[in-house]
């Protein structure tokens, strides 16, 4: 069945939904984006999404086209259309289309189109199976922007290794993971990196991390090894579909005791407890 979709104002059967070959997401990867998670039909962490589009588009010196008001009644309009009860719905912003100059347009009317995508969220998860390779993206991740072969890349290294996902590692610390943020657990203590510009400030990492705070566990936001992922006693990752995730194996050395931990299990079920009361 096609989906609706939204596309700069109008809602259209996806087949109908097109963009210029000029625009600037396609021919420079000039936009942002960002995903947020549908539970019960209703959307998660939606403004802390919507904060960090709008420092996305003002880094790059773009506008928002819609308010926050606007993005709300969209988003909702597209999960009704699609009776979406778990999944996401993508949203991506781009400069517009313009005759092809390094130079940014003056005044090219931007591209809004958003997406809903259905996919079961809850229920048990088994721990992933990472590796490690070097993080080639460029030095502003801190902006969710839309070029993400890098990402692609590493993921498809770990598909091909037969695992599930990359964590990439830069001057030997574990940046974050292709489309995450990562965290280990050492002596009841969490760890994971600080914010910089070298990965993306996870809307989950950051409602994560405001849990355990309240759980009583000392947290210590620095980068950690490889090495100490392979010695730690649990390791998972973040992210907004993914929720807290499980990591149990790294370049083939099982975490622990190579199964789902307590903590990351826990965090998980806090997570979207707390998720589901502030949903809207
Ligand atoms: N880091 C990267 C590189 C990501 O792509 C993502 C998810 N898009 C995250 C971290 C997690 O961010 P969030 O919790 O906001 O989904």
């Amino acid at each position: 069945m096609s989906r609706t979709v939204y596309i700069n104002g109008a809602f259209v059967p996806e087949e109908e939904a097109q963009v210029s070959i000029f625009d600037r997401g396609f021919l420079f990867a000039d936009a942002v984006y960002e995903v947020t998670a549908v539970l019960d039909g209703k959307l998660l962490e939606f403004d802390g999404h919507m904060a960090r589009l709008a420092r996305s588009l003002g880094e790059l010196e773009m506008e928002c086209p819609l308010t926050r008001g606007e993005l709300l009644e969209v988003h909702r309009e597209l999960v009704e259309r699609n009776g979406v009860e778990q999944g996401g719905v993508y949203l991506q912003v781009t400069r517009g289309a313009a005759d092809r100059d390094f130079v940014f347009p003056k005044n090219a009317p931007q591209t809004m189109v958003m997406f809903t995508q259905a996919r079961p969220l809850t229920g048990e998860k088994k721990g992933l199976k990472v590796i490690s390779t070097p993080d080639i993206r460029w030095g502003r991740r801190d902006i969710k922007t839309v070029q993400l072969l890098a990402a692609s890349m590493s993921k498809m290294a770990a598909k091909k290794q037969g695992k599930d996902d990359a964590w990439l590692v830069e001057d030997g610390f574990v940046t974050e993971g292709s489309s995450n943020n990562t965290y280990i657990v050492k002596d009841n203590k969490l760890v994971t990196r600080h914010l910089s510009n070298s990965i993306l400030p996870g809307i989950t990492r950051a409602a994560v991390l405001k849990l355990v705070a309240e759980l009583d566990m000392e947290i210590e936001e620095r980068p950690f090894t490889v090495e100490e992922v392979k010695q730690a006693d649990e390791a998972f990752m973040t992210a907004a579909t993914s929720f807290v995730c499980p990591v149990v194996e790294m370049d083939g050395t099982a975490i622990s005791d190579g199964v789902p931990g307590p903590i990351a299990k826990r965090l998980n079920e806090i997570y979207i407890e707390e998720a589901r009361k502030s949903a809207i």
